[in-house]
């Protein structure tokens, strides 16, 4: 199936790494024009160096006031992907508030404001738009030590709803992707203990974690009008983990 974005603006949130960095160079290979950000500016400089005519923002999307200024001066965009995400792993017992606080800013503030903006300046230009979030299969099942980042991608799946209710009769659709574990930065921080890995690969009909190809793959289809009847689905991308 060729998917074409040549004449889209996207944007990409956490593309400095992983899952974003993915994204940003597969809409690139098929013709958008992209707009990465992210908060460390060493990433963004090789991403420029890789991905020639790629535009860059860096910005702490923790930061409210500055992710509005930041996306305010991107001006027109069509495609927006809210990929950043933050995982601090705390038994429940031990939950801080700095991680309650620092997750809900940057899996779910942020991408209310982020999509806020995106989705004025769609609707003020009378375009139709798509808008994907990278939630997790952590959404919909309970994983030890992760009361707030299921708490957050949870959020993440609602809101992604209520945003494809309210959106859908301005042209915007919105989905989420919800990945199982892909060995990114993130997800060897978490999952490279082969004692903690071996569980939920067994629970796992395809028998392996996801690559970030099978993410991106998906994000560009729900970004595409190949999914133009499509919108506040949330699409696992965790080879059967959640039906086993
Ligand atoms: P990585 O940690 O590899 O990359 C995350 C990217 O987001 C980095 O570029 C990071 O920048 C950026 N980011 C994080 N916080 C902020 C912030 N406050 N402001 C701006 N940028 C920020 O993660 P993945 O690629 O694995 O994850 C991407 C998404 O996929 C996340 O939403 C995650 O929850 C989700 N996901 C991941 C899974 C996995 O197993 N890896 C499974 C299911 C879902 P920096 O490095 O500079 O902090």
């Amino acid at each position: 199936m060729e998917i074409s974005f040549a004449g889209r603006r996207a944007v990409v949130t956490g593309a400095g790494k992983g899952i974003g960095r993915g994204t940003v160079k597969a809409l690139r290979a098929a013709g958008a024009a992209v707009i990465a950000l992210t908060r460390s500016p060493e990433d963004l400089e090789s991403l420029a160096r890789e991905c020639p005519g790629v535009e860059t923002i860096c910005v702490d999307l923790g930061d409210w006031s500055a992710t509005e200024a930041a996306i305010r001066s991107i001006g027109p965009v069509d495609l927006l992907v809210n990929n950043a995400g933050v995982a601090h792993l705390q038994p429940f017992l031990d939950v801080t508030q700095e991680a309650f606080d620092k997750s809900f800013a940057v899996n779910v503030r942020a991408v209310i404001l982020v999509s806020q903006i995106v989705a004025r300046q769609m609707i003020e230009r009378g375009v139709p738009g798509a808008i994907v979030n990278v939630s997790s299969q952590a959404s919909q099942v309970a994983l030890q030590d992760h009361a707030v980042y299921c708490s957050t991608k949870g959020a993440l799946d609602m809101l992604t709803k209520v945003m494809a209710l309210e959106l859908g009769p301005k042209k915007i659709r919105v989905n989420c992707v919800n990945p199982t574990v892909v060995m990114t930065d993130m997800g060897r921080a978490n999952w490279s203990d082969a004692e903690k890995a071996e569980p939920m690969l067994n629970r796992i009909p395809m028998g392996r974690f996801a690559e970030v190809e099978d993410v991106v793959n998906s994000i560009l289809f729900l970004l595409s009008d190949k999914s133009g009847m499509t919108t506040g689905a949330c699409l696992p991308v965790d080879g059967g983990y959640l039906i086993s």
